[in-house]
């Protein structure tokens, strides 16, 4: 079979006794029993619901997984991962991690006394990369790609530096998805993701995917879907089963316009000389394009840039007309962000390395000429005077709370 037909054959719903085209919403709480001493599949919807299996099912089936289980959002579903992780455990983490993923490990660091320990697990080559990673350590965890650089660890060696040391790599592929990147494959044993982003991919629902390469793992992470209890809703299940249906066509469609945009972008930057730098895995001066291309089968959907100034970055922002001002990705919708100041706010200050002028866009389903033509009027403009942003460039610690995504 061919990807296309695999994603409708792991989507398609099969539930007896009427089967449905479309897989029913079981909005139930709770299931009758035949007796007291007799329970049926089903008892409780924390426990198991039958919309969530039929998307836990195909989630599994799409990044060949022993299983998948579905939360209530993607750091819900990471928080999990880690919850494997003892006090005075070691994880080492990648150092461009999304930033609420950052947060979180802080917190864990602070309030379970997990020993967390950042490393460049992309420059360099594998000797450094085992250097990075103590003896004890027990997880390892990144991002592929990175956000907003797009940076691409070699999973496949990453791998067996973990298991060599009896460590477990988790391969947080949000910004793939299984149509792109199939992790497992690739040696990692826990693939997490933000179905918020390219799974979902209409912005209409918040949830996250745990995926599991082993049975033993997939029922540590069931046990603890079940023992803490973010789980995903039947509703919010039964919009992603919806969204997934047309997972391939939307991506396809999204990567060959982000690589026309990329293209676009790389043309001005070298003759108008307006734009610092571009960054999308598709371009092959990327860094990583090389190494990409041998674990994946897409560039993804969103490419970011530097204008040298983060004022002149906010003004072009408010100037685009075909890209809405908005954190998240991978929706159908086309948007703009500065990541330093929304998606990446709540990076620890000390840790904070991103450009702040860098612009990240989010190429949605629109014709890409359209989408050229509005960042071409975005760049041409240049206010006499620039109003400031909201926030200053360098970024003290933040007053208000950390921004929610
Ligand atoms: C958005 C995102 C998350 C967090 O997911 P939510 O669904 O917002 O909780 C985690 N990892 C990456 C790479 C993300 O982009």
């Amino acid at each position: 079979m061919n990807k296309a037909t695999l994603v409708a054959a792991a989507l398609r719903g099969d539930d007896p006794p009427h089967r449905p085209s479309s897989t029913p919403i079981y909005q139930t709480a709770t299931f009758e029993q035949e007796s007291p001493e007799r329970f049926g599949r089903y008892d409780y919807a924390r426990s198991g619901n039958p919309t969530r299996d039929a998307l836990e099912g195909a989630c599994a089936r799409l990044e060949g997984a022993a299983g998948a289980s579905a939360f209530a959002s993607g750091l819900a579903a990471l928080a999990t991962v880690l919850r494997l992780l003892r006090p005075g455990e070691t994880i080492v983490a990648h150092e461009d991690l999304y930033g609420g993923t950052q947060r979180l490990l802080g917190r864990l660091a602070e309030a379970q006394g997990i020993d967390v320990r950042y490393a460049d697990l992309v420059e360099g080559d594998a000797d450094a990369w085992e250097r990075a990673i103590p003896p004890a350590a027990k997880m390892v965890l990144v991002e592929s790609v990175s956000n907003p650089l797009w940076r691409a660890p070699d999973i496949r060696v990453l791998a067996r530096l973990a298991h060599q040391r009896g460590a477990l790599l988790a391969v947080d592929a949000t910004a793939m998805s299984p149509w792109w990147q199939r992790p497992v494959a690739l040696g990692a044993d826990l693939v997490v993701h933000s179905a918020t982003k390219l799974l979902s991919g209409h912005g209409d629902v918040t949830a996250g995917i745990v995926c599991s390469a082993d049975a033993e793992l997939r029922e540590r992470i069931a046990f603890l879907q079940n023992a803490e209890g973010a789980v995903l809703g039947p509703f919010d299940a039964w919009l992603l089963l919806r969204g997934m249906k047309t997972l391939g066509i939307r991506l396809d469609r999204q990567a060959a316009s982000a690589m026309a945009v990329a293209r676009w972008l790389d043309r001005r930057r070298q003759r108008v000389g307006d734009i610092d730098r571009v960054h999308f895995i598709g371009l092959c001066d990327h860094p990583d394009h090389d190494r990409h291309r041998q674990q994946s089968e897409g560039p993804g959907l969103a490419l970011s840039f530097e204008t040298g100034d983060a004022t002149r970055s906010a003004a072009i922002l408010r100037r685009l007309e075909r890209f809405s001002i908005a954190v998240s990705f991978g929706s159908v919708d086309s948007t703009a962000s500065l990541p330093c100041f929304m998606s990446h706010a709540s990076v620890p200050a000390e840790r904070r390395s991103l450009p702040s002028d860098l612009i990240r866009l989010s190429i949605g389903i629109e014709d890409p000429d359209d989408l050229i033509s509005d960042l071409e009027q975005g760049l041409d403009f240049l206010p006499e005077r620039l109003p400031q942003p909201e926030r200053p460039a360098q970024a003290a610690p933040l007053e208000r709370p950390p921004c929610a995504l």
